[in-house]
């Protein structure tokens, strides 16, 4: 029996067998499973051209509720959605959260036992519809193969689709072959592809890469109103990091860029009085788990780590992720920041800048030309006197002009940081350290800020003005 690739085109009746627009249709279904009353941004648009057999190409925001995204037309269509996705940690959670909401789903990860199989056929014989999650590599699979065959997949959805491409980040070969295999043997089955961060040259090579029929392109903007974004040039990075993170209550993610930065890192904090778990390649994977868990669940409230920490992770009340080494391109920081405030609440994006980042990310980039230019857009960033938010939404192609009143180039408050008890010794000496760094930021445009350390040093410390002003303007705006 083989009823793969049957796509009814989306025309069903409703639930009470009258004919229903599709909209209502998955609105009642938003509020139903999701308890949500109206759609987010760049949802809807999704929802309805997936649902009605389109092939989709969408850009959402992390946080923007991108799950619901091809769960609702999934249901709509009916019969079996096949979900490719890069990690067997985010298909655990996905399978958990449909789960959870009563939707049947099942994901065949590592080694899968026959009976699994038995049990996929049974969710098809079920007549419902149901969600079959599988990474890249089990499209090769026969065994696979053959399930799929007798299973009615109405929807293919290739989640995390910038993994696609070479310009990517995390590139995976393996999602090369999702296009060949859907030519093969989902034909007429739409394809949406989903990813959070796309330049648009990862974009034209999703599209090429996954063969995309005249693709409906969706773009929610890059934009996530509800981070500041900052960047500090920092003599004294842990001084700089333990001021954010008293200013900032809350849970907070610190990023370094090799094992050893975050090793030293989360000494230092821990020493600083915080609570901290640590996470890097190099550590066991039951260790690891154990990290990630105490943070998840707060035991702890900073998670050190490297960039192996974070896809997949859906904590939604990250207040601060702070950037203590130089991420590798700026996608890769959009990503990482973009796991601060996915509860819509205001969350603080900190790139603390140091030579000595700049001096590790170099080492990591090596000679390569597109490790370098990527690394490049990044230190771009960090130099920037212009609105940060709109550099990095036109790094993603929403080339809208903005300045969002909220970064620290914006408010104008760069907040030089002054040492604590080292005020004195530091007006005798005429600033020496810093004073480098400062005349040479002086030089690219940001004036104004050694008269500042000036000013500030004579003052004991208190909360800075930028996270005042910025608290003040968000409970303004949510009252
Ligand atoms: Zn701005």
């Amino acid at each position: 029996m083989v009823r793969t690739g049957r796509a009814d085109g989306g025309r069903r009746p409703g639930p009470a067998g009258e004919p229903e627009s599709l909209t209502n249709i998955a609105l009642s279904l938003l509020r139903t499973y999701w308890r949500y009353e109206a759609f987010r941004p760049g949802q809807e648009p999704v929802v309805l051209a997936s649902a009605v057999g389109r092939d989709v190409l969408a850009l959402l925001a992390t946080g923007t509720g991108k799950s619901a995204c091809y769960q609702i037309p999934g249901l709509i269509r009916g019969g079996a959605t096949l979900v490719i996705s890069p990690l067997t940690a985010l298909i655990e959670d996905q399978v958990a959260g449909l789960l959870g909401r009563g939707i049947p789903a099942i994901g065949l990860v590592g080694q899968v036992a026959p009976i699994m199989y038995q049990s996929v056929l049974g969710l098809g014989r079920a007549a419902k519809p149901f969600f079959l999650f599988v990474a890249p590599e089990r499209l090769k699979s026969r065994a696979f193969l053959r399930l799929l065959s007798r299973l009615d997949v109405r929807l293919l959805v290739a989640d995390e689709a910038h993994c696609v491409s070479e310009w990517g980040l995390s590139f995976r070969p393996a999602y090369r072959s999702i296009g060949a295999f859907r030519r093969a043997v989902l034909p007429h089955v739409p394809l949406l592809a989903l990813t959070a961060t796309a330049t648009p040259r990862v974009q034209r090579d999703m599209v090429r890469s996954l063969a995309l029929h005249r693709p409906v392109r969706i773009s929610g903007s890059a934009n996530r109103p509800n981070l500041v974004y900052s960047v500090f040039d920092e003599p004294e990075p842990l001084a700089r990091l333990v001021r954010v993170l008293g200013a900032v209550p809350g849970a907070a993610v610190v990023y370094d860029s090799t094992r050893r930065g975050v090793e030293r890192w989360a000494e230092r904090l821990a020493l600083a009085g915080y609570t901290v778990a640590k996470y890097h390649g190099g550590m066991r994977p039951g260790e690891r788990e154990r990290s990630q868990r105490s943070w998840m669940r707060a035991n702890v409230r900073i998670m050190v780590a490297t960039n192996a920490f974070g896809m997949g992770i859906d904590k939604p009340d990250v207040r601060v992720v702070a950037h203590v080494g130089m991420p590798e391109s700026l996608a890769a920081y959009y990503q990482e920041a973009g796991r601060g405030g996915r509860d819509g609440r205001p969350a603080h994006a900190v790139l603390i800048r140091t030579d000595e980042a700049e001096k590790d990310r170099k080492r990591l980039a090596g000679e390569g030309r597109r490790a370098r230019r990527a690394m490049k857009t990044v230190f771009r960033y960090a130099r920037t006197t212009t609105c940060r938010r709109e550099w990095l939404v036109r790094h993603f192609g929403d080339m809208r002009s903005m300045s969002c009143g909220m970064c620290d180039n914006c408010t104008g408050r760069h907040e030089p940081y002054v040492p604590l008890g080292s005020q004195r010794r530091e007006r005798r000496t005429g600033r020496s350290g810093s004073v480098g760094r400062e005349s040479r930021a002086g030089r690219e445009g940001r004036t104004g800020r050694e008269g500042n350390a000036g000013r500030e040093g004579n003052r004991p410390w208190q909360e800075p003005v930028w996270i005042q002003e910025r608290r003040a303007l968000w409970e303004h705006e949510r009252s």
